[in-house]
């Protein structure tokens, strides 16, 4: 039946029957292939499901150690929020290749971006309703190669209907949801039931709460609007103030990434346009709750497919503009990581630019990374003062510059609000590295020694200055040899200045 379907989709002139378009089975396909073959830049995700079929979401990085997340500007680049829109997913695909195959030319700006950058794809948000487009719905031979909006069942019969069914998927976000969009069910810009209804929001969600993207693109294209137009955050004017707070930041973004963007007629380049912020799209949450400078970008000059012959150049076109984005995203930026001073764990603060924001503006205040404690932002040039904020630990402050050509990178340390006591290692036991703070009122020479518990010298630590303030001396459970000192009880001792004390540990095998 369906390949019934498909040669009659042939013969009507499909522009995407034609194999240069991808059906979301070739996407998980290329896409695992490709990750076989690069295994060690590349990461396969699955994010999430799709409401109706539960189809799995694919995410796809790009970095060097993709497997672990590092302390790296994230950019992320989706398509298909609405299902007919299909240009995006042929510019992420083929630029997905296109590094990939630069990377291992030894392309020198492709290496730099997939060492210093993490690079999201996400090629296809709404897989069932791409799959209505392509005429390959799971469990129905209805084809509607203009659908927007996602499968979801909303009259509850069970049957895919195509004048019932469907949330536009873009209209879904919890961020002036109930302002945008529609509330009929069978409409076009059908919002859904709640904000963050569908598992295909709900995918975009847990990638961007998870990942705090310092940038990216949703890509659509004209089905009834112009296109060849980036969208960015926002005038909102039933607010004030109606312009956010990084308004110039993010509209020099938006505008130099429209300029790198030839457009269909080669006559000129994409525009920048700013957006409304009164609907509850993608762009508007990401940027609204996250902080994330989002960009919506309408590809193609009349609308959402093209004859194939056309793809390779509006994809190609559309490419400089994601290359021009990683690029911007390693000057004119911010890289911060925060640890706590004495344990050295990554951190999840709350971090203000306070030139830029308050703690009441919109979006709240950006914050770290849990997993690394970074956090990366795009500024404009200048001088700023970052201010550090974790309930627990004592607030700080950091003047830094940001210069045109590159990223500034801040290494910050938070002092707890009651610091370990001073001469008391810890853990205890340990299985791992043993620390010892101490509180020095002034440069002194400290000498550490490990003991075993015959009175054996196992490891000498340290013999140097240290101070003033406080310094962590650090034992990795080794003997002088390099071998594993083995479990039981060690004493430190420490000689400072001319005061002696000797702090017990206890370690234990893993
Ligand atoms: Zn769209």
């Amino acid at each position: 039946m369906i390949k019934a379907f498909l040669l009659l989709g042939v013969l009507l002139g499909y522009y995407v029957d034609d194999p240069i378009y991808h059906t979301y089975s070739e996407v998980q396909e290329e896409l695992d292939s490709l990750h076989r073959a690069y295994p060690e830049i590349t990461l396969l995700d699955t994010i999430g499901f799709s409401q109706r079929y539960g189809t799995p979401i694919i995410a796809f990085k790009i970095s060097d150690n993709a497997g672990v997340p590092e302390a790296e500007p994230r950019v992320m680049f989706d398509g298909v929020h609405h299902a007919e829109e299909v240009l995006g997913l042929e510019t992420i695909m083929s630029t997905i290749k296109d590094i990939l195959e630069r990377y291992s030319e030894g392309d020198t700006l492709i290496k730099k971006f997939v060492d210093e950058l993490e690079i999201w794809f996400l090629p296809v948000l709404n897989p069932d309703g791409h799959n209505i487009v392509m005429g390959l719905a799971p469990d129905s031979t209805v084809r509607d190669t203009g659908w927007r909006k996602n499968a979801r069942d909303n009259n509850l019969n069970g049957i895919l209907d195509l004048d019932a069914d469907g949330v536009d998927p873009n209209r879904n976000y919890d961020f002036n949801w109930s302002m945008g969009g529609d509330s009929i069910p069978s409409h076009y810009f059908y919002r859904g039931p709640y904000p963050f209804s569908e598992g295909e929001t709900q995918a975009m969600k847990y990638l961007c709460e998870r990942e705090r993207f310092c940038a990216l693109v949703n890509y659509h294209s004209p089905s009834y609007s112009i296109g060849e137009i980036v969208y960015y955050p926002w005038r909102w004017t039933t607010h004030i103030p109606a312009l956010p707070p990084d308004f110039y930041v993010i509209d020099e973004v938006a505008g130099d990434m429209a300029a790198h963007i030839v457009n269909d007629s080669h006559s000129g380049h994409y525009l920048k346009t700013i957006g409304e912020a009164e609907v509850g799209n993608a762009r508007n949450w990401q940027y609204g709750k996250l902080g994330i400078i989002a960009l919506t970008i309408e590809i193609c000059s009349r609308r959402c497919q093209v004859p194939p012959e056309e793809v390779p150049d509006i994809t190609a076109r559309n490419r400089e503009g994601i290359y021009w984005l990683l690029s911007r995203a390693l000057r004119s930026s911010l890289l911060l990581t925060v640890k706590d001073t004495f344990t050295d764990r990554p951190l999840s603060v709350q971090a203000l630019v306070l030139e830029i924001d308050t703690i009441d503006t919109i979006p709240p205040p950006r914050e770290t990374d849990p997993r690394t404690g970074s956090l990366a932002r795009l500024l404009l040039p200048g001088t700023y003062t970052l201010e550090l904020r974790k309930e627990g630990y004592i607030t700080r402050r950091i003047q830094f510059d940001i210069t045109e050509d590159d990223l500034t990178r801040i290494d910050a340390y938070l002092v707890p609000e009651s610091p370990p006591e001073p001469l008391v290692p810890y853990p205890v036991p340990s299985s791992g590295e043993v620390r010892v703070v101490l509180d020095l009122d002034e440069v002194s020479h400290v000498k550490a020694d490990v003991y075993d518990i015959a009175g054996r010298r196992v490891r000498k630590l340290l013999d140097g200055d240290l101070g003033p303030g406080y310094a962590i001396v650090r034992w990795d459970g080794k003997d002088d040899m390099g071998e594993d000192a083995g479990s039981g009880v060690f004493f430190i001792r420490f000689r400072i200045r001319d005061r002696k004390k000797v702090a017990k540990t206890v370690r234990v095998k893993r």
